[in-house]
């Protein structure tokens, strides 16, 4: 599963996050010891699933047979229902009663005489709800390509919601085998995990029977259905991959459909697997949940993560093409190969997202997509840098918690950075042999992460999970101190000090360690590896001292590295010689030292300053969003000006270089950077940058031609912050008049960064009224979360009067990262009890533990901003004297 507004926030908001138990080492994949909630005596082997959507009474009937093991004789059946009523129920026809239970989700069943063990069969049938939000068979209307209001039906059952359609053993372990059935509009078409088996049209309905699936998870069945059209094609493995779109979008699958097969393709070499499935379906829905789910054989998307019109920018290109990277890499990690339960949710999520971005980098060589990424590493390490964060793998017991394992930080991007370390590690095509063995030997099972360590030893001759326990099953990472000493002769040796990096700066009270390979090179010289596996380790050796270390070579290794003052001096002199990789996170580690208070800000940005010509894209990026943070801390406080001086007088060669217009011979990352720096200046109020936006507006608004979609969004953005009301009517017009999604996004958006705080209410206003589509409801909390930029406690007192009507979008699961992640957002909004008490009141009962670990996220927010406004008003008066 992908969440393109969990992720949003997640990176906008970098401080949440968390403090669930750690789990404890565990056994190969068993059946009957792994954990869960439904007894194992009665087993699912085959079901077969009739159901008949009502969309227009939010209700559903169904009816099933299931063939049932029985492994010990029982008269009582447990499995998972929920909204259900049950009219007829019977085992191997013998009339039986069921009686459910809401609160615990599951229902009991009492048969009308003892089951011995062997094969028997359930019958049931039963009513039940449809929902609004993305969680089981939800209704989703939509304003289609002829402008007219639509509706159709699709699913979201991850991680637990698939027994809201039907019911079923609802945990992963529990494979079988599916075949539904549904009834619905005879102008619909239905799509589903498999092909169409049959299709029976009996007056105004059509009964679509789908071919059985493989033995699969039940949150992994998919049935989306309206007014759909596709286009198609067959990969050179001969798997046929469908695009689906609602009536009149489908040529906007184009991109989508030659990245999937392009991905299968190498997915089907990578993992000596071929893709099992006759079929791979790629289904646009408009609204849903914000993301993307990776039901076996028929994917689904929130339509913005698979779409590309005319109007798509490479943005865009980008998020699509990771995101099916993602879940195509879950037809193996996940739907294949499942984890046996919700603790080892990183064996699906972390190898999909390292998938993702290695097969990404690979396919797309002039992205630098590796580098990209290493935003995404620094968000995790930022989140994983308190002392409330988790486990990678972290132990579930409940409904609730399983939701929560999907944290994009930690889960996802912890994960990736830990897979892409150890594949270092061990060298890639160890790590894939590896990955084959654990293939051949799980699939169409489950697993855990012992199961993986086995294959990966099996295939490296290394002890792996001695390595890998430390990464998974505790909390946080180390910064590695080094301190270099140099012989008569110049000859380097480092020393090593390993310790867990925390933000607030306090010390680690678990004295936790990691074993930990540290990648090391002197100059521009290949890394070597040394195993770190205890506190200290001496006398390794390191080059000339003449030379520049490099201590995390690559930017490969999930660590911090505080090189000693000599070294860190030598450095600093050789910075713009350094490989781009290394400048980067050398960036990355001196800026979360200064917030941490272990270093001084000039030592960050004595390297800021060094960078000199360089237009490394992810490097200038990490010291903008530097200097953007300490702007932001700075505003109302004596020291802004002076500091933004300062920030401008660093940019502005990059700026002068750059320029407004693209240049056809830019990498795309260099185009993205020249957004990037012009969107800064704008953001600090450049004169110069403003003017030259305004200008760029007057033109477009006469004459659309002359800004091409990439280059929209740093004109008018920059203009929507300092917009006057006549100015925001024509973006507002803009809006209204927008031919598709993508392009109102972009300029309703735009509203929500006006400064004047009157048109920041009416931004507000808009984002929670019939403006925005119904398949855009998703995007409503986007308007109150842009508007904290400039006016924090008016975006707070907007979302405290609207709440409900803000997140009416959000499922009640997905509310749990509001309990994360709002606190620190709010953090400077309003007093901390105030926002406490107005987040408790959007989150559903049981969240809080949540709560408790975003008010302490907040409270460390407030702890950073502090110091870092101190640590800027020190180096600018050292500046000036
Ligand atoms: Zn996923």
């Amino acid at each position: 599963m992908h969440f393109l507004a969990r992720a949003a926030l997640a990176a906008a908001f970098a401080l949440p996050l968390t403090g669930i138990a750690s789990a404890a080492p565990e056994p190969p994949f068993n059946f009957d010891t792994t954990y869960g909630n439904l007894p194992k005596d009665v087993v699912p082997r085959a079901y077969v699933i009739s159901v008949t959507p009502d969309p227009d009474h939010l209700a559903l009937t169904g009816s099933e047979t299931v063939k049932i093991e029985v492994r010990k004789p029982t008269k009582t059946i447990i499995f998972n229902a929920l909204n259900m009523t049950f009219s007829r129920a019977s085992v191997d026809g013998v009339a039986a009663t069921v009686v459910p239970n809401d609160k615990t989700q599951r229902a009991t069943l009492t048969a009308g005489k003892l089951l011995t063990p062997g094969m028997h069969v359930l019958a049931l049938s039963y009513t039940g709800k449809m929902d609004t939000a993305g969680q089981g068979l939800f209704r989703q209307p939509y304003i289609g390509a002829d402008g007219k209001q639509h509706v159709m039906v699709s699913t979201q059952f991850e991680s637990t919601d698939a027994r809201r359609m039907f019911p079923c053993w609802d945990e992963p372990a529990f494979r079988a085998v599916y075949t539904l059935s549904a009834t619905l509009p005879a102008a619909w078409t239905a799509v589903s995990n498999m092909p169409v088996a049959s299709r029976v049209v009996k007056g105004p309905t059509a009964t679509t029977t789908f071919q059985p699936t493989a033995k699969m998870a039940s949150y992994l069945v998919v049935l989306t259905a309206g007014d759909l059209k596709s286009i198609s094609g067959v990969d050179a493995n001969g798997t046929r991959h469908e695009i689906w779109t609602t009536n009149g979008n489908e040529q906007d699958g184009q991109y989508a459909l030659a990245n999937s097969k392009q991905i299968l393709e190498a997915y089907d070499a990578y993992f000596g697997i071929k893709f099992p499935l006759p079929k791979l379906s790629s289904i646009a829905v408009p609204g849903g949940f914000s993301g993307a789910m990776e039901n076996w054989g028929g994917i689904t998307y929130n339509d913005q993560a698979l779409l590309l019109g005319k109007s798509g920018t490479l943005g865009q290109k980008q998020e699509i093409y990771s995101v099916q990277a993602h879940e195509m890499a879950h037809q193996w990690f996940g739907d294949l190969v499942t984890m046996s339960w919700w603790d080892d949710l990183w064996l699906n999520e972390s190898f999909a997202s390292w998938m993702s971005a290695r097969q990404t980098a690979l396919a797309n060589p002039t992205w630098l997509w590796w580098q990209t990424e290493d935003g995404d590493k620094e968000g995790a390490m930022q989140a994983d840098s308190q002392i409330t964060s988790h486990a990678i793998q972290t132990h579930v017991t409940d409904e609730l918690q399983a939701e929560a394992a999907f944290d994009p930080a930690i889960t996802y991007s912890k994960g990736q950075a830990f897979l892409r370390m150890t594949e270092a590690y061990l060298g890639p095509d160890t790590f894939r042999s590896g990955i084959q063995l654990y293939m051949q030997d799980r699939k169409f099972s489950n697993a855990t992460a012992t199961d993986l360590w086995t294959a990966l030893s099996k295939a490296s001759g290394k002890d792996v999970a001695a390595y890998a326990n430390g990464w998974i099953a505790q909390p946080g990472f180390p910064v590695i101190s080094v301190t270099a000493s140099c012989d008569a002769s110049g000859n380097r040796t480092v020393a090593l000090h390993q310790e867990r990096f925390l933000l607030s700066g306090a010390a680690d009270p678990n004295a936790t360690t990691w074993t930990v390979p540290v990648g090391i090179a002197s100059g521009n010289g290949a890394p070597s590896y040394t195993v770190l596996n205890a506190r200290d380790a001496s006398g390794i050796p390191a080059g000339s001292c003449s030379e520049p270390l490099r201590a995390n070579a690559g930017d490969i290794g999930f660590y911090r590295v505080a090189y000693d003052p000599a070294t860190l001096a030598t450095n600093t002199k050789a910075f713009a010689s350094l490989p781009d990789d290394d400048k980067i996170v050398m960036l990355d580690d001196q800026w979360a030292l200064t917030l941490a208070g272990k270093a001084d800000l000039r030592s960050y940005l004595a390297l800021a300053n060094a960078m000199g010509s360089d237009h490394n894209t992810r490097a200038w990026n990490q010291i903008l969003g530097a200097l953007n943070t300490i702007e932001r801390d700075e505003r109302s406080k004596p020291g802004h000006d002076a500091f933004t001086a300062y920030a401008s007088a660093l940019v502005h060669p990059l700026y002068d270089s750059l320029g407004w217009d693209p240049n056809p011979n830019d990498a795309p990352p260099v185009r993205q950077l020249r957004h990037a720096v012009i969107g800064s200046l704008g953001e600090w109020g450049d004169p110069g940058v403003i003017a030259e936006a305004r200008k760029r507006f007057a033109a477009f608004i006469k004459d659309r031609s002359t800004l091409p979609p990439d280059e929209q969004s740093v004109v008018i953005d920059t203009v929507a912050t300092y917009a006057d009301q006549a100015t925001f009517d024509q973006i507002h017009a803009l809006a209204k008049s927008a031919k598709n999604e993508t392009e109102g996004q972009r300029y309703f958006f735009a509203l929500a960064m006006a400064k004047d705080p009157k048109l920041a209410e009416q931004a507000m206003e808009i984002g929670i009224s019939s403006e925005i589509p119904p398949q855009a409801a998703s995007s409503r909390p986007g308007f109150v979360f842009g508007t904290i930029d400039w006016n924090p406690a008016l975006a707070f007192e907007f979302g405290k009067a609207h709440g409900k009507k803000i997140f009416e979008a959000m499922d009640g699961m997905n509310m749990v990262f509001i309990a994360l992640y709002a606190p620190p957002a709010f953090a400077d909004a309003a007093p901390l009890d105030q926002v406490q008490a107005w987040v408790t009141t959007l989150v559903p009962p049981g969240s809080d533990a949540f709560i408790q670990r975003g008010m302490a996220s907040a409270k460390l927010a407030q702890q950073l901003r502090a110091r870092i406004v101190q640590q800027a008003d020190a180096a600018m008066q050292a500046a000036k004297t």
